[in-house]
């Protein structure tokens, strides 16, 4: 779906960014957070724990499915990857500094995600939590169907 030319610097641009949030929130951007972001970002499709965990074994016999868990947490609430609950798999976030309501086109085709915001959206969700009283931790919505160019191959 991505019609991304570079994604070296789709990666470098998100591990730049994490380094720059982790040092304003004053947290260590350690080595082990830095290469699951990485193992995230390898694509636009999302990661699997599992999948996170076979990989990084292969720098680090030692890790286990607690440390990936961890991590991954820690990636979270931070805002640098999103949890595609539909999938139980992660993604990275593609403008951590600027939303925390966002929603996921997801092509069921190639398994790729793009990010999208629309703060009407999101002001609309936040309309309705506010009518029924109801107290809103987290925004995401997950849009199935197909992506243009997988669309085309039909
Ligand atoms: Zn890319
Ligand atoms: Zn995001
Ligand atoms: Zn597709």
């Amino acid at each position: 779906m991505h019609t991304c030319t570079d994604h070296d610097s789709c990666v470098g641009d998100a591990l730049q960014k994490a380094d720059m949030i982790c040092q304003d929130k004053g947290l260590r951007f350690t080595k082990l957070r830095r290469k699951v972001l990485e193992i995230i970002w390898e694509s636009h499709a999302p990661a699997k724990a599992y999948d996170i965990l076979d990989k990084l074994k292969k720098n680090d016999t030692s890790a286990k499915p607690p440390t990936v868990y961890r991590t991954l947490d820690f990636l979270l609430e931070n805002g640098l990857v999103h949890k595609i609950s539909s999938l139980n798999a992660y993604v990275g976030c593609s403008h951590p500094l600027k939303h925390h309501e966002c929603y996921f086109l997801i092509c069921d085709a190639c398994q790729e995600i793009k990010e999208c915001c629309n703060n009407d959206i999101a002001q609309a969700i936040i309309g309705t939590a506010n009518k029924n009283k109801f107290h809103l931790k987290n925004i995401t919505l997950e849009i199935e169907g197909k992506c243009q160019e997988c669309g085309d191959k039909n």
